[in-house]
């Protein structure tokens, strides 16, 4: 019997965290497994957000938050848009959420009818592609590859669009590939979507401050995109924040009306003693959090080195984001220890099984030759994880 509902058959688990949880699995039965599946910042919690948080507990926080946030965390986060993004965004025009996902979900649910396209491009991060569905859209993948640092051109983005088209839904950085597109890249996709006014822009940048090449630019800094654009983002990796659960948004204000109508029924205003440190992390200045940025960088440039010398792997190097997505098809049609690798998720299986290396399968994140590593990581992990990938394959 299943009683599910076809919208929930029709859904997938998350591949994250399928395969984080198949990690913590087998180190339970006492397996000596990295995980690098999860994109977690392993840093500690900046002290003056923990003191903010611990100061909320002692003063009795408790009450149920407004929908769309405290207003002083909204103000915190417009003056934040207007410091670091050059983006005009009064605090109703903004909502604070449970994570940065939940910002998603609301969009889409708020603008997607039945049957309405939604352009992702590939790889994506694994949630989009299955938020679409929830919210009844049908994704329309735009493929990249690492041959071009899967970077979208204007032209595929132009072909892809059809008077079904709602939405174009993105993250740049980018979840997988660490990707980041230029100022000059994101000016030519949104003239583009400038000609569409009625598709909305979803745009991603949890992974703003991890970025080691250059300044973060966001897309809603093009006027003639601002009023179609909902620009995502939160604490979580900037702070080390993940299970605190804050993201926010902001949008046209009739799109932040409707995502605080939602989230109104769905989950109420979002954790408050999570919220108040929030304030005080937002308001900070955001060099204070330096030193994990220079932490990243220095393992993604590790991990660049060690991965360039595993045969058969092709790598870029992703300017931001803590991940990389090497390409490893050279092992398609394989046998290796008596693992048949026709996909990516094959060969994550196979590095989970015979090394002891956890990682994410491509296939979940649009892309089956790559699979995604994680070096949020410490440097030793990093560095034997790679070894023992490296002596699996030889
Ligand atoms: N966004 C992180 C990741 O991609 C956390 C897990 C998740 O929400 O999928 O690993």
């Amino acid at each position: 019997m299943n009683l599910l509902s076809d919208r929930i058959n029709r859904l997938s688990y998350s591949q994250t965290f399928v395969m984080s949880n198949k990690a913590r699995e087998l180190k339970a039965q006492g397996v000596n497994v990295i995980s690098l599946t999860l994109g977690e910042p392993d840093f500690e919690i900046p002290e003056f957000v923990r003191e903010s948080a611990i100061k909320s507990i002692k003063d009795g926080v408790k009450s149920y938050t407004p929908v769309p946030g405290y207003l002083e965390l909204r103000k915190a986060i417009a003056n934040k848009f207007k410091r670091d993004n050059n983006l005009d965004y009064k605090p109703e025009q903004i909502i604070v959420s449970n994570g940065g996902k939940q910002s998603i979900i609301n969009v889409l649910l708020s603008v997607v009818n039945d049957g309405d396209e939604v352009i992702v491009p590939s790889p994506y991060w694994v949630s989009y592609y299955e938020m679409v569905k929830l919210a009844g859209g049908e994704n329309i993948v735009v493929e990249t590859t690492i041959d071009t640092d899967f970077k979208i051109t204007p032209q595929q983005l132009e072909k892809a669009i059809s008077p079904k088209t709602k939405a174009f839904l993105f993250s740049s950085p980018c979840n997988p590939s660490g990707t980041v597109y230029t100022k000059e890249e994101l000016h030519a996709l949104a003239k583009v979507l400038a000609k569409h006014p009625n598709i909305i822009i979803i745009s991603d940048e949890i992974y703003e401050y991890i970025n080691y090449e250059g300044k973060h630019e966001s897309i809603a800094q093009f006027p003639e995109v601002f009023e179609q654009t909902a620009t995502i983002n939160g604490v979580s990796k900037s702070y080390s924040l993940t299970g605190w659960r804050i993201g926010y948004m902001g949008a046209p204000k009739w799109l932040t009306d409707a995502c605080d109508k939602i989230q109104g029924q769905m989950t109420s205003g979002a954790n408050c003693i999570a919220q108040m440190a929030s304030i005080t992390a937002i308001e900070a200045d955001p060099s204070v959090i330096d030193y994990m940025i220079e932490g990243f960088k220095n393992r993604r440039d590790l991990v660049f080195k060690l991965l360039q010398e595993i045969p058969g792997f092709k790598v870029n190097k992703p300017a931001g984001a803590f991940y990389f997505f090497p390409d490893i098809s050279a092992y398609f049609g394989k046998t290796i220890h008596g693992h048949k690798i026709n996909n990516s998720d094959d060969f994550a299986l196979m590095l989970l099984e015979e090394a002891h290396v956890a990682t994410v399968g491509g296939v979940s994140f649009g892309n089956a030759d790559c699979i995604r590593l994680s070096y949020a990581a410490s440097e030793e992990e990093l560095t034997e994880a790679l070894k023992r990938i490296k002596e699996t394959l030889s």
